[in-house]
């Protein structure tokens, strides 16, 4: 991947993610970890080389057909939870479904639906403002998840969160991806990192460690299950 201006943020990275895995994307800041996540996602096309989701290659796909694969199938989280402070949060959830083309109605059922998934079923009217920072990345996290996708890309999505707050988003998540959804998150949390199932770490731009934990399933982190 080569962006405008001449930085090459990723270079010869092949990566195979199957359908149920739990992978951490590690790496130096800089190192391209947000250039791979957006383009698994989708948000960017690389200069060279090709995606596949649910074996498609998205280069054949045009725009409207990339946003629809993308509101079908992959659910966003950021660090920072991206939400609307003026709308509760259940308008925050239901809003991410405009784009599916869910009528309204079911945009609601759906969102109330994903916000009790993620144990906020108590806060739907709130706003924002009036949640504390895990609750903010619960309804961010269900706002990935309203839609039923199959895979959700979290780009350091305990990164805003003190320790112990991080790590009840990361055991939500953590569950999830029990429940079938696929999950690729960065991390800078070295705890964190080390308690995945699969970490892939990115240096320079280039794929320099895939590593799975001996069993395959998740290693609780030091702090993670208390
Ligand atoms: P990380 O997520 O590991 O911190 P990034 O993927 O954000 O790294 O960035 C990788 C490299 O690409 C960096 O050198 C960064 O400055 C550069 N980069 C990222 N986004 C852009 C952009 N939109 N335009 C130009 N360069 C970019």
């Amino acid at each position: 991947m080569v962006y405008p201006g001449g930085v090459t943020a990723l270079a010869n990275v092949s990566l195979d993610v199957a359908a149920g895995e739990l992978v951490g994307i590690v790496g130096p800041s800089g190192s391209g970890k947000s250039t791979l996540l957006n383009i698994i996602g989708t948000l960017d096309r690389p200069t060279s080389g090709n995606v596949q989701i649910a074996g498609q290659d998205v280069a054949t796909l045009g725009d409207r057909q990339l946003s629809a694969l993308r509101a079908r199938e992959i659910g966003f989280v950021f660090q920072q939870f991206h939400l609307a402070d003026g709308l509760s949060a259940a308008d925050n959830v239901a809003t991410g479904l405009l784009y599916a083309g869910v009528p309204r109605r079911q945009r609601r059922e759906h969102a109330l639906r994903a916000l009790a998934r993620v144990g906020l079923a108590h806060r739907t009217g709130h706003r924002p403002p009036q949640l504390s920072g895990g609750e903010k990345q619960r309804v961010a996290i269900a706002r990935a998840l309203a839609n039923r996708p199959s895979l959700v890309l979290a780009d350091e999505p305990t990164g805003a969160l003190d320790s112990a707050t991080g790590q009840s988003v990361l055991r939500l998540l953590r569950r999830l991806n029990e429940e079938g959804t696929t999950i690729v998150l960065i991390t800078h949390d070295r705890d964190i990192a080390a308690s995945l199932p699969r970490r892939i770490e990115i240096r320079d731009g280039r794929l320099v460690r895939d590593d799975t934990s001996p069993t395959g399933r998740t290693v609780p982190a030091v702090a993670a299950d208390r």
